[in-house]
């Protein structure tokens, strides 16, 4: 898998360690586990996707974390995402709105031994201000807009990707925090299941 994200343009050698060292198969159905080190998205049940390894690769590549920083995630799921990002050594906040989901993954991350991953169950458009600001925030679900709460728990100097678009064709989004105001900038085509909640869907 990871022969083949470098293949297909993933650079960082941090984020390829990271990929190579964390065991996708676990964060799948042990049906599809078979399929786990494929490029391509696979069902985690309840209508919901983990994210392709490359848009991973990708999104962790565009995110630019260091170990230390502290980052918001949207959108938990399988968890592998926030499992890649504590790899990098990052202290991972990451928010899922589907208690089963939740329950599912708590359970696989403590099973595994990752520490650096708090769990919450809540609506992720609103942030999570109790450890609020954070230096990264990630969306792993495509919304109609950059939800607010999100842009106000971003630290200065701060950066938070987000597919945004229509359901199922969104593009992602860099929104860097500067000087008091956001840069925008189009980082291509993404597609992410709904993000639903206040601020979503
Ligand atoms: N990062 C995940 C990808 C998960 S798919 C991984 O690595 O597997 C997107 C997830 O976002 C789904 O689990 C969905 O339930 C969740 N989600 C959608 N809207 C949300 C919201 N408002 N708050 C928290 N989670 C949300």
């Amino acid at each position: 898998m990871v022969d083949e994200l470098a293949r297909r343009g993933v650079r960082d050698p941090r984020v390829l360690e990271a990929m190579g060292s964390v065991p996708r198969h676990l964060f799948v159905d042990e049906a599809l586990a078979f399929r786990a080190y494929e490029i391509g998205t696979l069902p985690l049940g309840l209508g919901q996707t983990i994210s392709s390894p490359l848009t991973v690769a990708r999104m962790t590549e565009l995110l630019c974390v260091s170990p230390g920083m502290r980052v918001l995630e949207v959108g938990t799921g399988s968890g592998y995402q926030a499992a890649v990002l504590a790899r990098l050594g990052c202290d991972v906040y990451t928010t899922e709105r589907l208690p089963q989901l939740y329950r599912r993954t708590r359970a696989l991350l403590a099973d595994i031994g990752v520490t650096r991953v708090h769990m919450i169950l809540a609506d992720g458009t609103l942030g999570f201000p109790r450890t609020a600001p954070y230096d990264r925030v990630i969306v792993t679900a495509g919304g109609p807009q950059v939800p607010r709460p999100l842009l106000d728990q971003l630290d200065e100097n701060g950066i938070m990707l987000i597919p945004v678009g229509d359901p199922h064709s969104q593009r992602l989004v860099r929104v860097v925090r500067t000087g008091g105001g956001f840069a925008e900038e189009d980082c291509g085509p993404a597609a992410f299941v709904d993000l639903v909640g206040n601020h979503g869907w």
